[in-house]
């Protein structure tokens, strides 16, 4: 059985990653930082239809809780032989508006965050000589999202140790990718009006917008074993609104 970690995984694309690993008969490690309820209900569900499923409380910005979580993971698991770094916060600021602190914190929680756990997964996958770390990005990490200038620095910044890091670990049995969506339904698009919506899917060449499991659909094929040959890639999944 294979082990795999989600980070941010109690609600929205990490959920939807959840599940869909969990059908698949992995083991699945749900990672949360401040939606406990969520976070349990998702455990909860998860067993009830009989996949083996633990939670870790984690704010995955912190290198100290990160290496605590996994400690624990190594502890009673061995280790993750999948790592979904999915967690991450997004804010609509103009440039010349966004703080020292806000600046700090997204870079914490969207760029070290993803450092800090492949720093820490590392170890046990180049020792089974297999892993596979899949990073997400978003589109604005390719192209630049305008008043988004911090979130789009720290996606393009995935981007870039997704590149370096498959390259180092490419004789160790290890992939390393990046799945970069579009815009998908989830909590964190909550503050876009309707009219938004209609105006984004107008632009977007499937005429619809993303929805979690298209994410991790995807997310479970660049998991297996025979998409070996995949590496250091970015994979859009954005019904084409970037080319
Ligand atoms: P979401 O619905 O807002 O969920 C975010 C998840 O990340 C939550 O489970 C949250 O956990 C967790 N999280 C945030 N900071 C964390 C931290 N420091 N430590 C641990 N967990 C943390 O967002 P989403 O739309 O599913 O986004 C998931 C990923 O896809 C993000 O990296 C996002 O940038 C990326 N993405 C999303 C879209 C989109 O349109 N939705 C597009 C491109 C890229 P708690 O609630 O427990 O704190």
């Amino acid at each position: 059985m294979r082990n795999v970690l989600i980070t941010g995984s109690s609600r929205g694309i990490g959920a939807a990653c959840a599940k869909v690993f969990a059908e698949n008969g992995d083991r699945v490690f749900i990672n949360y930082n401040n939606s406990e309820d969520a976070a349990v209900s998702l455990v909860n569900s998860l067993r009830k239809s009989g996949a083996e499923c633990e939670m870790f409380r984690c704010d995955v910005s912190s290198p100290s809780e990160v290496r605590l979580m996994f400690n624990e993971i190594e502890d009673k698991f061995g280790g993750a032989d999948i790592l979904i770094n999915n967690a991450g916060i997004a804010q609509f600021r103009l440039f010349t508006e966004i703080t020292d602190d806000e600046w700090d914190r997204m870079i914490a929680s969207d760029l070290s965050s993803v450092f800090y756990c492949c720093r820490a997964a590392l170890p046990y996958m180049i020792r089974q000589h297999f892993g596979r770390i899949i990073n997400i990005s978003s589109m604005w990490g390719q192209v630049g999202g305008s008043c988004e200038v911090h979130y789009s620095a720290a996606k393009a910044g995935v981007i870039g140790l997704t590149k370096a890091l498959a390259k180092e670990e490419g004789l160790s049995g290890i992939t390393v990718n990046c799945i970069s969506p579009g815009v998908i339904q989830t909590d964190m698009n909550s503050n876009l009006l309707p009219e938004d919506i209609e105006a984004l899917k107008e632009e977007t060449p499937t005429g619809t917008i993303g929805t979690p499991q298209d994410i991790a659909r995807t997310a479970l094929f660049l998991a297996d074993k025979n998409s070996s040959f995949i590496t250091g890639q970015v994979i859009g999944v954005n019904g084409g609104i970037v080319i």
